[in-house]
């Protein structure tokens, strides 16, 4: 693989278990590490979701990851190319494979161990480890055990909140889990105190927009989320951010949903700025067109 030439995320649906990619929310290089070879595994169907069907014969194994993924880093550091970050993506929901918990630890030792080699490396001075995920997984005491302790040892967890009311969770998210359960597990772990990233796509789905009502409940939601963060987690900070983001990309539903007028995503963001003032909460609101 060569890290220069790795500008989207298709060699995933080709088997790829690391994949580089120029990452927007990341401002650099991320390398993707992909939990499902084989085929998508995710509980939620988002009709924005950019993985498009594949079936592939290979399976995850953790040898080969942890090769190459050491391999992808040491290319980029030759390159002097800084790694922002080490990211669990992929083709679906990565809590919901069982090799989670040991690439996870997998990657942080391959970090550490690079970092020693190469003392003082700037490549890899700022790099994180990263988790997108849609939330299911703290659903299992285990995995939100796992995840909240991992968040507070330096994990950082994005988490996929698009939809504050059941209607607009139907459309955006099309999961058998229930909405209600769901986001009371999230209040859970917001509460618990550990830190992590909420990510919202605003897209229009079969030519609509998120309602009003949605927009109105949304903003409420994510300002109790970091009252609750932050009453649990004082000064340090509980919820590090929100990312309001649009779709970018192509997607398998195409048409199904479409990128949102600029200014949609730009008036979620300054409802939610004035919420949070209003709470005194300081939560960084940024927007991803
Ligand atoms: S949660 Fe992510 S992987 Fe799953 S369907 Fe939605 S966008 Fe795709």
């Amino acid at each position: 693989m060569t890290i220069g030439a790795v500008a989207d995320h298709r060699s995933r649906e080709g088997g790829a278990i690391i994949y580089p990619v120029y990452s927007r929310r990341s401002a650099g290089l991320s390398i993707g590490v992909n939990l499902f070879p084989d085929t998508k595994i995710c509980s939620f169907d988002c009709p924005y979701c950019e993985v498009f069907p594949f079936k592939t014969d290979l399976g995850f194994s953790l040898k080969t990851m942890k090769a190459a993924l050491r391999s992808a880093m040491l290319e980029a550091m030759e390159q002097n190319i800084p790694i922002r970050d080490i990211c669990f993506s992929g083709n679906g929901e990565p809590t919901m494979s069982v090799h989670f918990a040991e690439a996870l630890e997998a990657a942080k030792n391959i970090r550490s161990e690079l970092y020693l080699e190469h003392r003082g490396s700037l490549q890899l001075a700022e790099t994180k480890i990263v988790l997108i995920t849609n939330g299911t997984g703290l659903l299992d005491p285990l995995m939100f055990d796992l995840l909240k302790n991992a968040a507070n040892n330096g994990l950082y967890l994005w988490l996929k909140l698009d939809a504050a009311t059941e209607d607009w969770y139907k459309t955006m998210d099309k999961s058998d889990i229930a909405h209600e359960t769901l986001l009371s597990r999230i209040g859970e772990f917001a509460a618990s105190g550990a830190p992590f990233t909420i990510q919202t796509m605003v897209c229009m789905v079969k030519g609509q927009l998120p309602p009003e009502k949605e927009k109105t409940a949304w903003v409420r939601l994510v300002t109790e989320l970091a009252a609750a963060s932050a009453a649990a987690h004082g000064a340090r900070g509980g919820i590090r951010a929100v990312q309001i983001y649009g779709k970018a990309r192509p997607a398998p539903e195409d048409p199904l949903a479409e990128a949102a007028p600029a200014a949609i995503l730009e008036e979620r963001a300054e409802q939610l700025r004035a919420a949070l003032a209003e709470a005194a909460l300081s939560v960084p609101v940024e927007v991803y067109q």
